[in-house]
């Protein structure tokens, strides 16, 4: 049992959202009871997932992809309303976490990426992105893009889409969860052997092929289920939190 305020006071300091600029209040979006018992954690607030919550009987609910995103409607009708109603009338605080589960060095999306693929030598990217959201490896004995694609359907249970030359080792690798495929410019432009995403966009193949660097669409939820996940099992270790990932499946 954990107080909503000693919840949000833990996150916010694992995840120190006052350091990241971002396109959405990251922290406590939705209010309810004071006391928690049992954390639900997914990647997207859908409905599916806070009726999953409800069904677990949840206090809180922790989220990668949250509301009150920057340049949407203001007015709670339709959809979100549906969803907030549905929170509110059961009591179920909602804590959404977005860039600051992206970056997060051990626990993040693109960390957990990073350590689900085994590369050791996985850190973020000092001038790609100076916000921390695209990772690096240097693997010591180089892989096909065969390897690579197979690892990562492994992984991740999803083919991915995958450009570039087949002929091509692979030493090494950069990579973005979820919407990072427009980094695939400046990792080509840092030597980069391989870049993964988890969206594809139609100038990020042309991207590939024109600038020699192999490229990997991995889905964007299949990416940024693990940031999340491991946090959720970091409250459970650290402090005896019932967490409970649900993966609302999305083959986007
Ligand atoms: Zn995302």
């Amino acid at each position: 049992m954990i107080s909503r305020t000693e919840l949000g006071r833990v996150l916010d300091g694992l995840l120190k959202p006052a350091d990241i600029k971002d396109y959405c209040p990251n922290g406590l979006q939705i209010e309810g009871k004071d006391r928690i018992k049992r954390i639900v954690t997914g990647v997207t607030a859908s409905q599916r997932l806070i009726d999953a919550a409800i069904d677990h009987d949840a206090d809180a609910i922790i989220v990668h992809h949250g509301y009150f995103w920057k340049g949407e409607g203001a007015a709670i009708t339709g959809m979100k309303k549906r969803r907030i109603k549905a929170l509110l009338e059961n009591d179920i605080n909602l804590f959404a976490y977005h860039l600051p589960i992206d970056v997060h060095t051990t626990l993040g999306n693109n960390a957990q990426l990073g350590k689900l693929l085994n590369f050791e030598t996985a850190k973020p990217h000092p001038d790609i992105s100076p916000q921390g959201i695209v990772f690096e490896a240097r693997l010591t004995t180089p892989i096909s893009q065969k390897t690579l694609a197979t690892q990562l359907e492994n992984v991740l249970g999803k083919k991915p889409l995958v450009e570039g030359d087949v002929d091509q080792p692979i030493a090494t690798v950069a990579w973005c969860t979820g919407g990072g495929q427009s980094f695939i410019d400046k990792a080509a432009e840092a030597g980069f052997d391989a870049f993964i995403s988890g969206e594809v966009s139609e100038p990020t193949i042309h991207s590939a092929r024109e600038q020699q660097i192999h490229y990997f669409a991995c889905g964007h939820h299949a990416t940024e289920r693990y940031g999340v996940k491991a946090l959720g099992d970091f409250l459970h270790e650290k402090f005896g939190l019932d967490t409970t990932f649900i993966d609302i499946d999305n083959p986007a």
